[in-house]
């Protein structure tokens, strides 16, 4: 490799703390100078935002995406031998915490041209122990609501829409998490909003929910030392809340510039016949969590891509359903073809607000040149 050659990233943490250094230091130092770290104001305000942000009554900050879904699922009174309809194309944390309450994970396929859970795939899937459907918005993209949420009705299941990918998507003209009774976000740090290390937060309109979830993630407790319910220590941690507090004014502007970037992306790969593009659904305003092309010989084109200098992902190159850890679940390949397929195909190319157009082109001309020598 060429020591000068210039290297881009998938993502680039560093590239945007650098553009808000002042706003995330003084937030910080406020949390330091009050030593109030655990609770408090920082949290009630940032959820105060957040809810106003997706547009839900209620905001429950928690300490990572996947205990939101842990605790959303408590809430719902997802229990032993209850069943969960979802899909395998997504990160293990949307299925584990099904697990844990002792429900089983069913999986329903993909829609190819989104990459959510396709609608059609659902019904024959629900029984009589069927209590909730969990889309994932995944790549920042909204699933299908409306045929979902009739479903729901009709066989009176929840909805808990997995939104970790997708801070700011819209649904039609809503955005996501709280189209459902209740969805979840993940701040990871690599997310459209990311915390500087692990954080959370469930939404929802329904008030009995709001309040349970308020009561779980904080020991059952109504006071300092009575516990109304065996709960959890699953609270925002307060200095992850003042960053993302800091953090979300700047939200909108980075989702359009990720739009922004996948539209020079679609522009300068649109000529080439063996990259497949992903489509934005006409329901959907996509927030490009994630921007996933199909290629052919995937994995060879991810190899010679880093020989350039240019990393990239595959996010999941293993569906849940034929993952060592869901085995039990008796699942075999072909079972989920759109899922599979799709494992095979996918490939993550860099996507972040501060990507500048120059090192899109460069990224565009050389996935050109390698798809072109292809055998
Ligand atoms: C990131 C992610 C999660 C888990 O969030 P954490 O905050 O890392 O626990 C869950 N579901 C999906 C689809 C994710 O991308």
């Amino acid at each position: 490799m060429d020591k000068n050659m210039q290297k881009i990233p998938l993502v680039d943490l560093k590239a945007q703390y650098t553009t808000i250094k002042p706003e995330i230091n003084s937030a910080i130092k406020r949390v330091l100078a009050q030593a109030d770290f655990i609770m408090g104001d920082v949290i009630d305000q940032f959820e105060k935002s957040f809810a106003r942000f997706v547009n839900a009554r209620y905001a429950i900050g928690v300490s990572s995406g996947t205990d939101a879904i842990h605790l959303a699922l408590i809430a719902l009174g997802i229990t032993k031998g209850d069943e969960v309809i979802t899909t395998a194309h997504t990160f293990t944390a949307t299925a584990e915490p099904i697990v844990w309450l002792g429900a089983k994970p069913v999986f329903a396929d993909i829609d190819p041209h989104s990459f959510t859970v396709d609608p059609n795939k659902i019904e024959n899937l629900i029984t009589r122990k069927t209590r909730v459907i969990m889309p994932v918005h995944i790549y920042g993209q909204s699933a299908d609501m409306d045929p979902i949420l009739k479903l729901a009705k009709k066989y009176k299941l929840f909805v808990l829409e997995d939104a970790a990918q997708a801070h700011g998507a819209k649904y039609k003209d809503k955005r996501v998490g709280a189209i459902g009774d209740i969805g979840i976000f993940s701040f990871y740090p690599g997310k459209n909003l990311g915390a500087y290390g692990d954080a959370g937060l469930i939404v929802t309109n329904n008030n009995k929910l709001a309040e349970k979830i308020f009561l779980l993630r904080n020991h059952g407790r109504t006071t300092k030392y009575e516990h109304l319910e065996v709960g959890y220590g699953d609270r925002l941690d307060t200095l992850q809340a003042a960053i993302l507090q800091a953090k979300l004014p700047f939200l909108s502007k980075w989702n359009a510039q990720r739009r922004a970037h996948a539209a020079l992306y679609q522009k300068l790969l649109n000529n080439n016949s063996k990259i497949v593009l992903p489509t934005i659904s006409a329901y959907a305003e996509h927030v490009f969590h994630l921007f996933v092309v199909r290629v052919p010989k995937r994995d060879e084109v991810a190899m010679l891509l880093k020989q350039k200098g240019i990393s990239s992902g595959v996010h999941y190159p293993l569906p849940l359903h034929l993952q060592p850890a869901y085995s039990y679940l008796k699942y075999k390949k072909g079972d989920l073809s759109e899922t599979e397929k799709a494992s095979r195909e996918i490939l993550s190319l860099p996507l972040y607000p501060e990507l500048t157009a120059k090192q899109i082109d460069f990224i565009c001309n050389t996935l050109i040149k390698i798809i072109d020598k292809l055998k």
